[in-house]
C-alpha cells in the first residue's frame, strides 16, 4: 500500500510541472488579440483539458498523502466566495446559476483551507456534471450555504441534477466508485472529500435534495476559542519594496518549462520575471538585486541549507 501510494504521488508530481506550464502558456496565448477563431477555440480546449488533468492530480497528490491538517482558522463563507471564482467562468458556459447563502454569523472551523477548498470544489464539480445531464430547460442551479447548526459549522451543497438512484447511495464514498464514461471520472472525488472531512473531525453526507437533486452537507466542529493563535501567520505584502515598472520577480526552479510559464504570465500582469535553475545562481542575484518577490521551488528554497537558510543568514540590502 505504501508503495502504491508513493508511486501514484511521484507520478503526479511528475505530472503537475507539465501540466502547468500547458494551462499557463495556453492561458497566456488566449489573451492575444491576433487569434483566429477557431484556433481560439481549440486553444481554450487546450487550456480547459489541461486545468482537468491538473485537478485530477491534485487529488491523486491528496489521496496519497492523507496529510493532518494544520491548526488554523478557516472561515467557511470564504471558503465558498474562494472556491466560488474558480469555477465561476465553467458555471456561466454552461448556464447554471451558482446561489451563495452565506452565513452572517461567525463560521470558522480549524482546518486546512486547501483541503477544505478541494472537498467543496469536488461537490461543485459533481454538482456541475448532474445539472448537465439533466434536459436543456430543467433549472440549472447550485446552492452553498453556510450555517450554524447547534455545536456544528455546515457546508451545504444543493443542486437541481440527477441525484443519486436510492441503491447506489451506500457506494456513493467508497473509492474509484463511478457512474461516469472512462475519461470523465475517477471515482475519486468523494471518497478524498469525506477522508478530508473525516480528519477534520467532521463528516460528510449526501440526502436527496428538495427537488430531485443532490443535497451534500458537510458537518465540522467549530474553532474552540482560544485555538485561533495557532494559526499560522504569514506576515503581509505592504512593507514590500515597489518595483519601478510593476514588481521583479526572480523564479528558481529546476524546470525549464516553469519559467517559461512564470515569465509569460507574470509578464502579462505587468511584471518582470527573471529565472534561474537553482538556488546557488539565485543567492548571489537574490542579494545584489531588487527582488520584489523570490519564488523557489521546493529543492532550491530548503535543501542542504538551501536558499531560504542563506537569505535569512543575509538579507538582501543591509
Ligand atoms: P467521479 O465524479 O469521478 O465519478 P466521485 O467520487 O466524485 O467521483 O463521485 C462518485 C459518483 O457519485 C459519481 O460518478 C456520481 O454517480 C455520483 N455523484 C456524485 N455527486 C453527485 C451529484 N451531485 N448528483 C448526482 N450524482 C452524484
Amino acid at each position: 500500500m505504501l508503495f502504491r501510494s508513493q508511486l501514484v504521488s511521484g507520478v503526479a508530481h511528475e505530472l503537475n510541472n507539465p501540466l502547468t506550464s500547458i494551462a499557463g502558456l495556453s492561458e497566456f496565448l488566449l489573451e492575444r488579440k491576433d487569434l483566429r477563431a477557431s484556433d481560439r477555440e481549440h486553444l481554450r480546449v487546450v487550456h480547459e483539458q489541461a486545468a482537468r488533468a491538473g485537478l485530477i492530480v491534485q487529488n491523486l497528490l491528496t489521496f496519497a498523502r492523507k496529510e493532518t491538517p494544520e491548526a488554523a482558522g478557516v472561515d467557511l463563507n470564504t471558503v465558498v466566495e474562494r472556491t466560488a471564482l474558480l469555477v465561476a467562468y465553467d458555471l456561466r458556459l454552461r448556464g447554471i446559476d451558482l446561489d451563495q447563502k452565506l452565513s452572517t454569523e461567525e463560521i470558522t472551523v480549524k482546518g486546512n483551507r486547501y483541503e477544505l477548498q478541494q472537498v467543496l470544489l469536488n461537490l461543485l464539480t459533481n454538482a456541475t456534471h448532474a445539472i448537465s445531464r439533466q434536459h436543456a430547460d430543467a433549472p440549472r442551479r447550485i446552492t452553498v450555504e453556510t450555517l450554524r447548526d447547534g455545536a456544528q459549522a455546515v457546508l451545504r451543497v444543493r443542486d437541481t441534477g440527477t441525484g443519486v438512484p436510492q441503491q447506489l447511495v451506500s457506494k456513493l464514498f467508497t473509492p474509484f466508485f463511478t457512474t461516469k464514461d472512462p475519461g470523465e471520472g475517477t471515482g475519486l472525488g468523494l471518497s478524498i472529500s469525506y477522508g478530508i472531512v473525516e480528519s477534520h473531525g467532521g463528516k460528510l453526507s449526501y440526502a436527496p435534495g428538495p427537488g430531485g437533486g443532490a443535497e451534500f452537507t458537510v458537518s465540522l466542529p467549530f474553532l474552540a476559542p482560544g485555538e485561533e493563535e495557532q494559526a499560522v501567520q504569514l506576515p503581509g505584502l505592504e512593507g514590500l519594496p515597489r518595483g519601478k515598472a510593476g514588481r521583479s520577480i526572480l523564479v528558481v526552479d529546476a524546470d525549464r518549462a516553469v519559467h517559461r510559464t512564470a515569465v509569460a504570465l507574470f509578464g502579462m500582469a505587468g511584471h518582470r520575471g527573471v529565472s534561474v535553475l537553482t538556488g546557488e545562481e539565485a543567492l548571489p542575484l537574490a542579494q545584489e538585486g531588487e527582488y520584489d518577490l523570490v519564488l523557489a521551488d521546493f529543492r532550491a528554497a530548503l535543501n542542504g541549507g538551501g536558499l531560504v537558510a542563506h537569505l535569512l543568514a543575509a538579507p538582501p540590502g543591509r
